[in-house]
């Protein structure tokens, strides 16, 4: 029996040591609160200031331009129902967004649409991919945030953010992308890309659970999105998690500087796989890996499915998801899938690979191995 193959990278990815190691003195010894105003708090504040400053640094920003929050789907809320609220005191109460986006900003566009928001969900092609001419299309005097997504979670499609921000710009419209997916294997400078607001989060490239950060450009008014301290320039109050953003900046900093060697690695941990599972009849690919993130693979096994597949391959030591982790307590099919132009019963027998910088080749074979056997053994009841 394989002993923990992890192929689960999506969902999220180990703590790095060297960033543990860095984080260990703010639970302990530094302990302050970084708005205590006497020597305790201000190591805390140092603390801060210097991964601020060093997030900034990497995605081509301003210090004064990154707020921290408590992850990803936090900076995602706090971009969409700021950006909505904002937009919507001009008068500008038209959403654009995707049928793709990860549940954290799915769910607040819907709540903001039962609010009385009017929402376009652009389409995908059957790659997954957005068309920048639907949002042309889309955009009207009345649309006030535009929400698109860099990479996708389920099937790492990659989207074209700057030609969709650079149409916002024009029509007035703020740009949102959640980049919570793309940061850990693409550089990412916000002004390059020509957005608005950019979220990613620590534990998706080997940092802390629990710490995020939302880009917001300078000049651009968001509503205010937790009430009470004056923490993150009056907008998000909440003493900050010291050690975890410590953690989240030393894992971002050690994840550009070794972003391009492990991404080569990953894809040809990729393509083994592929290549090994490629030998079953009927495996079909979801997405497109030409223009995709190199760590994930989506594949639909014909009449398998998925729940057994899985429940087979964990007990194999095999940890593998059916796409978000925060959909898969439920047994709905995936509405990327399904944006996808799949059937139901389709989309029910895919599963999503996501390999990592730390797996290894003899975790590819054997992983694949099973993955075969089980396959066949679902396919033979
Ligand atoms: C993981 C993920 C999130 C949520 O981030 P958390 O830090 O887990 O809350 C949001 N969007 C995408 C695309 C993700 O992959």
């Amino acid at each position: 029996m394989a002993k923990g193959i992890y192929f689960d990278h999506a969902a999220t990815t180990p703590l790095d040591a060297e960033v543990l190691q860095k984080m260990l003195p703010y639970f302990t010894e530094e302990f302050g609160n970084a708005d205590s105003p006497h020597a305790i708090g201000r190591k805390g504040m140092n603390a801060v200031d210097e991964a601020r400053d060093r997030i900034a640094e990497l995605i081509g920003a301003k210090p004064n331009e990154v707020y921290f929050t408590s992850g990803g789907t936090e900076s995602d809320n706090w971009a969409v129902f700021g950006g909505a609220y904002a937009q919507k005191a001009v008068g500008r109460t038209h959403i654009i967004t995707t049928m793709i986006e990860h549940h954290a900003v799915k769910a607040a566009v819907e709540k903001l649409e039962k609010e009385g928001f009017s929402v376009t969900w652009l389409p995908v092609n059957d790659r997954g991919m957005v068309e920048v001419n639907a949002l042309k299309a889309a955009l009207t005097d009345k649309t006030g945030l535009v929400a698109v997504m860099a990479a996708n979670n389920e099937t790492g499609v990659l989207q074209p953010i700057r030609e969709m921000a650079a149409l916002a710009k024009t029509n007035g419209s703020l740009f949102f992308t959640d980049a919570v997916q793309a940061a850990p294997y693409m550089p990412l400078n916000v002004k390059e890309l020509g957005v608005d607001m950019l979220s990613f989060s620590g534990h998706k490239f080997y940092g802390p659970k629990g710490c995020g950060v939302l880009y917001i450009r300078g000049g651009v008014k968001i509503d205010k999105h937790i009430v009470g301290g004056e923490q993150e320039r009056g907008l998000r109050g909440g003493t900050l998690n010291v050690p975890a953003i410590v953690g989240l900046a030393a894992a971002y900093d050690k994840n550009v500087a070794t972003m391009s060697e492990a991404n080569e690695k990953i894809c040809r941990l990729r393509d083994l796989f592929l290549q090994e599972i490629s030998k079953l009849e009927g495996v079909k690919i979801n997405g497109d890996i030409q223009n995709g993130l190199p760590s994930v693979l989506n594949v639909r096994f014909q009449g398998v499915e998925n729940t057994a597949f899985l429940f087979k391959m964990d007990l194999q030591g095999v940890c593998l998801a059916a796409g978000s982790a925060c959909a898969s307590a439920s047994v709905k099919p995936s509405h990327v899938l399904i944006a996808m132009g799949l059937t139901e019963a389709e989309a029910k027998e895919c599963v999503r690979f996501s390999f990592g910088k730390n797996n290894t080749e003899e975790e590819i074979l054997l992983g694949a191995k099973l993955t075969k056997e089980t396959v066949e053994t679902l396919r033979n009841k």
